[in-house]
């Protein structure tokens, strides 16, 4: 009883406080969420002009000086500790705030693909280049130049309400996402070889992408798997060389080749677990030379996605015991060889329930839809298995334009309705601002 009261008399005496705590917490919240928002507002112009000039000047895959040079300017402009030259042209800026607290990482990845731009803007990219032996023209095609502007965006709302951020930002502006060129290391996975996430270690991660799907003015969020894991497939199926009027003189690859096409194409939903999406699609077959001479050999290249990390070991299995099935059925021999790309990207499910409100505030009521996982890979996934990590679609489509008649990323018709930008720095602005203050 006695304990009780003295439990129930501390209760009182502890509750003023508590609440005042609570209420000057709150208004300090209040006050560095309206001064991101203020300086957001503020930059929009700077965001898009900035946008601009990457778009008129894209760079290929650890190619990206140029566009490195101004973000490094820009994050030392502002007061950020900046380190250059990660993994090749990579950008690292670490923003201290003025109060101690934990470490979230941003990221953002600058190059751009060997597309020949169609779109007709005054801003629209002129550069050609040589790829691969070819003369391409080079364009921001899946809108890089906006992820680099938004978040030079961020760092600029951020560091001009530094005094108020409890805790560090880290800024992460990665070369090669589209995959470094042939004999090149590249990207996230070098980056964080290359001490990307050392001193200071981030303990959460967000990133976005913008996309045609959804339009500007909203967000796409989902728990899971978003974007797929992706490992190249190369099968080398051997035979026996003899004239095509004559099959049963020698071992036809070719026709090896299109059973295990077919065989394969029935792997995912058969024989792996239908309730976790998976393709495997082979984009190239090479065999033969002309049209009375069945070949030696035929080589088979594709690819492998999945979206449920513990699928990726099964499919190899059931892809290595399926090709040497057919093969050994009709006398041949082949080798398969599997090399691994992208792990799955994984939204961590416990930090997107977290983050979930601050998103539903920035994008506004309605705002805030749930995003459908997609098949495409994408790199920002090493950096989430080092941390848990958030990737959000951001919508750039025109409202007027339809979903169907919008040109998906990678498109020479890829366009951004530069409106969307905005939102996107307040996303990332708030996400951490957010998470630091423990929201
Ligand atoms: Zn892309
Ligand atoms: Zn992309």
């Amino acid at each position: 009883m006695r304990r009780a009261l003295a439990g129930f008399l501390g209760a009182l005496l502890l509750a003023p406080t508590a609440a005042a705590a609570g209420a000057e917490a709150g208004a300090k919240a209040g006050s560095l969420a309206a001064a991101i928002d203020a300086r957001a507002a503020a930059v929009e112009p700077q965001v898009i002009a900035w946008r601009r000039d990457f778009h008129r000047h894209p760079e290929l895959s650890n190619r990206e000086t140029r566009t490195a040079g101004i973000v490094a300017r820009e994050l030392e402009r502002l007061g950020l500790r900046v380190r250059t030259g990660v993994a090749h042209t990579g950008v690292v800026g670490v923003l201290e705030g003025g109060r101690p607290g934990p470490v979230v990482a941003l990221r953002a990845d600058m190059d751009a693909l060997p597309v020949t731009e169609e779109v007709d803007l005054p801003f629209a990219s002129k550069v050609r280049t040589t790829y691969l032996g070819r003369e391409v023209g080079v364009m921001h095609a899946c809108g890089h130049d906006a992820h680099t502007a938004i978040l030079l965006g961020v760092a600029e709302a951020l560091a001009h309400a530094r005094a108020e951020l409890p805790g560090t930002v880290v800024f992460l502006f990665q070369p090669a996402e589209e995959g470094a060129p042939p004999g090149e290391g590249g990207g996230a996975r070098m980056m964080i070889a290359e001490g990307a996430l050392r001193d200071p270690r981030p303990e959460a991660v967000f990133a976005l992408h913008v996309v045609p799907q959804h339009a500007a003015g909203q967000i796409a969020l989902r728990a899971g798997g978003v974007m797929a894991g992706s490992d190249r497939l190369e099968i080398l199926v051997r035979g026996r060389q003899t004239h095509a009027a004559y099959p049963w003189l020698g071992i036809d690859p070719i026709a090896v080749a299109s059973r295990i096409v077919l065989a394969l194409h029935a792997i995912p939903g058969r024989r792996v677990d239908a309730r976790h999406p998976s393709v495997v699609s082979i984009g190239a077959i090479h065999g033969g030379v002309r049209h009375n001479i069945i070949p030696d050999e035929v080589e088979l290249l594709g690819t492998i996605r999945t979206l449920e990390p513990s699928q990726q070991e099964p499919i190899h299995a059931r892809i290595r015991e399926t090709v040497r099935g057919i093969t050994e059925s009709a006398g041949a021999q082949s080798q398969v060889a599997i090399v691994e790309g992208y792990p799955v990207t994984y939204n961590d499910p416990a930090l997107v329930a977290r983050m979930t409100p601050t998103l539903r505030r920035v994008a506004g009521a309605g705002n805030l839809v749930e995003g459908l996982p997609r098949t495409g890979a994408e790199d920002f996934s090493f950096f989430a298995q080092q941390a848990p990590g958030i990737y959000l679609w951001l919508g750039i489509r025109p409202p007027e334009v339809a979903e169907a008649d919008a040109a998906p990323n990678h498109s020479p018709r890829f366009f951004v309705d530069e409106s969307a930008l905005v939102l996107g720095v307040r996303a990332l602005s708030h996400l951490a601002a957010d998470y630091l203050q423990g929201g």
